[in-house]
This record gives structure tokens, sequence and C-alpha cells, in this order.
């Protein structure tokens, strides 16, 4: 019979991650499916509300904490992680593919003879339980299933509801950890200003920036400069994540105007990321197909182009704005600066 465990952990502050949070939904549907006992894994500094938010699962609480767990830190993660997995006894492991638990999954799988497939979308259970996961740029979606154990399964961000319930008392099971030499100290946290850290996996809206911002506009003009305003003005008002067409990130190194936030991490397509979000708006992009297979998670999409055959017209979007984009863009700016005067 199998065994599962969740394993989550806790950032900066005492909550769980909404990574984790998703993980302990696919865990609590996988434990139902199969009938199969249900641990959830805690690492963090101080696992006491952690545990509270997770009391209705009716799931068994393991933790390990302690100040060496309340930053990420290789040694001290894996070693976290193997003293639950080792608790626990699981058979399968679902961890969510945070920086934290992405670097140490695969060598805490290996230190318990498992295995590990990584970027997981999907679990099912037809009859043997199956993972799904998408290769060669999103093309292909395989399905995988496997006999060793155990058997880790690493979960992609967004692809879960994150789990939300009531908190009530809940005391989680303390897991002792042989903590090895620690050769690394954390020292702090360095993160850019949440106005220049324009990737935002969590965001409701993907808005993406294409060429045509920094292009010649109808009074012969470029206004690359006013791009960037409107642009940062965006993303401060609405708090969408940014994404960019290839043609503008590569403007850099071809001496063209640039706008100076945008990197070759912002593209979006089939070189670039396939981002998860529930809405996206696409401006001044032409919506070539090598750019549209990275929309492919986009839920609603919608494009401002002032070109009534752009590709986004020719069945791409949802909705198509033909319609230059810094006027739409300043208009929709106004209003959410007066819908919300302090942003
Ligand atoms: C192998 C390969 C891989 C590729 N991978 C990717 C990838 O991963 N991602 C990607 O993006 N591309 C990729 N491309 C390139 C892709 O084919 C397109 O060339 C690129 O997406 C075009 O970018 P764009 O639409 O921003 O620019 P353009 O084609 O220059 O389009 C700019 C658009 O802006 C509009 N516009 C201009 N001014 C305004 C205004 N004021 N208001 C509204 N609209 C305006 C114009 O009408 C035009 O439609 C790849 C190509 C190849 C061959």
């Amino acid at each position: 019979m199998e065994s599962i465990l969740v394993l989550t952990h806790t950032d900066e502050t005492a909550d769980l991650t909404r990574a984790s949070l998703e993980t302990v939904t696919a865990g609590l549907a996988l434990a139902a499916r199969l009938a199969a006992p249900l641990a959830i894994g805690i690492v963090a500094a101080d696992a006491a509300s952690a545990a509270n938010s997770l009391a209705s699962t009716g799931a068994r609480l393991l933790a390990v904490t302690g100040p060496a767990f309340a930053q990420p830190r290789y040694a001290s993660d894996a070693a976290a992680c193997e003293a639950l997995c080792r608790a626990a006894q699981a058979t399968i492991v679902l961890a969510p593919a945070s920086s934290r638990f992405a670097r140490v999954a695969a060598g805490v799988a290996h230190r318990l003879g498992g295995v590990i497939d990584t970027h997981i979308t999907a679990i099912a259970v037809p009859e043997a339980v199956e993972a799904t996961r998408w290769f060669y740029r999103q093309r292909i979606e395989a399905v995988l299933s496997r006999d060793t154990r155990p058997w880790f399964l690493l979960l992609d961000a967004g692809t879960q509801a994150a789990f939300a319930a009531a908190p009530a008392p809940a005391q989680a099971e303390q897991i002792a950890v042989d903590l090895p030499a620690l050769r690394t100290t954390v020292t702090g946290l360095k993160a850019p200003r949440h106005d220049a850290q324009t990737i935002r996996p969590d965001a409701r809206l993907l808005f993406v920036a294409g060429a045509g911002w920094t292009k010649k506009q109808p009074d012969g003009q470029v206004h690359a400069a006013e791009a960037s305003d409107l642009i940062l003005g965006f993303l401060r008002l609405s708090g969408a994540s940014l994404g960019s067409s290839k043609s503008l990130v590569d403007q850099g190194s071809e001496s063209q105007p640039v706008l100076p936030f945008l990197t070759h991490l912002n593209q979006v397509g089939q070189t670039g990321a396939t981002p998860r979000h529930p809405k996206g708006l696409s401006t001044c992009c032409h919506g070539e197909e090598p750019h549209v297979v990275g929309w492919r998670f986009i839920g609603e999409r919608r494009a401002i182009s002032l070109d009534p055959n752009c590709g986004w017209t020719r069945g791409k979007a949802d909705v198509v704005y033909i319609a230059d984009a810094f006027q739409v863009i300043d208009k929709l700016n106004a209003l959410l600066a007066s819908a919300n005067p302090t942003a």
C-alpha cells in the first residue's frame, strides 16, 4: 500500500508558501484516491502556525524546526527533508518545485535510494499512480508511472489550487535531525526592490510588452522613455508580471532603443518561458506563433495591437483591441491610479 508524504516549508513569514499549500492540495487528492495514509512534513524555524493551518487536513503532521531551518541552505534543508521522509516511511513524496526544495529534492531521493521526476503538473490514478509533465517546450505531454519507491514528485507552481482552511490548534510531531557541519552561513537576503522585480509568478495577470513599444510611432518618432514609464506604471498599479516578445529583449544586443528593465528572463515563447497566469494582456506585439506558444497556460488572452491582421486577431486571443497601446495604457493607468490612490 502506498504512503504519501507532502513536504512543505515556510519562507520569510511563519506561514507555508503558496507552492507548499498547492502541494498539500495534490497530496490530499492523491491520498483520498488511493485511500492511503497522508503525512505532511514542515520545514520551518517555528512550525506552530503552519501546523495550525493544516489541522483540518487530518494528516499526520511532522516538523523539523529550529533556527537552522529558518533560511534555505542545501545541507540543512536536505537533512530536514531526509529526516521527514525517513520518519514518514513514505512511498510517494510530493514537494513544491520552489527554489528551496528543487535544490535538494534530487539529493534526498538519492539518499533514500528513490527516484525523482520534476516539473509535474498533474497526478492521476487510473490504475497505478501516474504523473504528468511537459517536454520539448511544452509541446509534448508525457504521462509517467514508476515501480521504484520512494518516488519523489516535484510539482510545478500554479498547477493546483492552494489549500486553504480555517486554522485550528494542531501539534506537529518534532523530528530530530542530525545536522552535518554547516559550511554555509546565511547572513541575510538581498532581493531586488519590489518594482524592480518584474517577474511575478503569483500575479493574476501577465502583461506582455512587444517590440512595438520601441518602434517609430505614427508621429515618426520613437518614444522609448514614455514606453518605460507607461509599462512600469502599469506593473506598479496592477501588480502584473512582465513578459516580453523575443524581438524586444533581443534589441539590446542590436543597438536599438531598449527598455532597461527587460531581460531574456522575461521572454515568453518557444525559446522563452511558458508562464501560468489566469489572464494575459499583450501590448505592441504581433502575436506570432513562436511567441504565442508560450501562452499555452494563460487562461484568458487579450491583446492591444495597431495591426488588425496581427496573429492575435487570427484566433490567438479572446479579445483584441485594435488601438494604440500608448493611449490605452495611459488611460488604464489613470483609471487604476484613481481607483487606488495609494498605489
Ligand atoms: C526558432 C524561433 C524561435 C522563436 N522564439 C520566440 C520566443 O520564444 N518568443 C518570442 O516572442 N518570439 C520568438 N520568436 C520570434 C517571433 O517569431 C517573432 O519574431 C517575435 O515574437 C516578434 O515580436 P513582436 O511581436 O514583439 O515584434 P513585431 O513583429 O515587430 O511586432 C510589433 C507589433 O507592435 C505593433 N505596434 C506598434 N506600435 C504599436 C502601438 N502604439 N500600439 C499597439 N501596437 C503597436 C505593430 O503593429 C506590430 O504588430 C522566435 C522565432 C524563431 C524563428
